[in-house]
């Protein structure tokens, strides 16, 4: 709509985040007038990180962006979608594996608030692998995790398995 600011908001756990994640920050932030990275903290038993330590991470690896900005938010998305006065939902895809769920939710955020929409992006072929949980699981076991996250996050999953 001409003259309206077209806002996204990408959610996800980012439990840490990735160079996955950052891509879909990178290009998303290129769609879309501004991009709410938000973290989900509802369902959470014990997280990896802290909410405020990905908040920060997230913060500090996308200030290249200046549209970006990083939240956190619990309850509903849509809700917070809509208090955000955002429309748009973007979502990475990187397998077939993903689609199943992805759709499950996107099809109950649709009967929720039929005025949003998801969008998927499709992973770039070489993070097509890779997740949070492969990240924590090779840091878990003393692997080095810099060729999957930024040096920053890297620096604090050492620190969080070290303990
Ligand atoms: P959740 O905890 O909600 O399952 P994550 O925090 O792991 O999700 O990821 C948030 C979003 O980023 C999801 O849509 C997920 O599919 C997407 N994503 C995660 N890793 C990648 C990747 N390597 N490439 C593309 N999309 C990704």
């Amino acid at each position: 709509m001409p003259g309206q600011m077209r806002r996204a908001i990408y959610p996800g756990s980012f439990d840490p985040p990735t160079l996955g994640h950052l891509d879909i920050v990178e290009r998303a932030s290129g769609l879309f007038d501004e991009l709410t990275v938000a973290i989900g903290t509802n369902t959470e038993k014990a997280p990896f990180l802290p909410v405020e330590d990905r908040l920060e991470l997230l913060r500090e690896c996308s200030r290249s962006w200046p549209n970006v900005r990083v939240r956190s938010f619990s309850g509903l998305l849509v809700d917070f979608a809509r208090q955000s006065d955002c429309s748009v939902l973007v979502r990475g895809l990187r397998a077939v594996s993903d689609f199943e769920y992805e759709f499950r939710v996107a099809m109950a955020n649709r009967r929720l608030a039929k005025e949003i929409e998801t969008l998927f992006l499709i992973t770039r072929d070489e993070y097509s692998f890779l997740s949070s949980s492969v990240v924590r699981e090779v840091a878990r076991l003393g692997g080095d995790v810099s060729k999957f996250v930024p040096a920053a996050v890297a620096e604090r999953v050492r620190q969080t398995v070290k303990g």
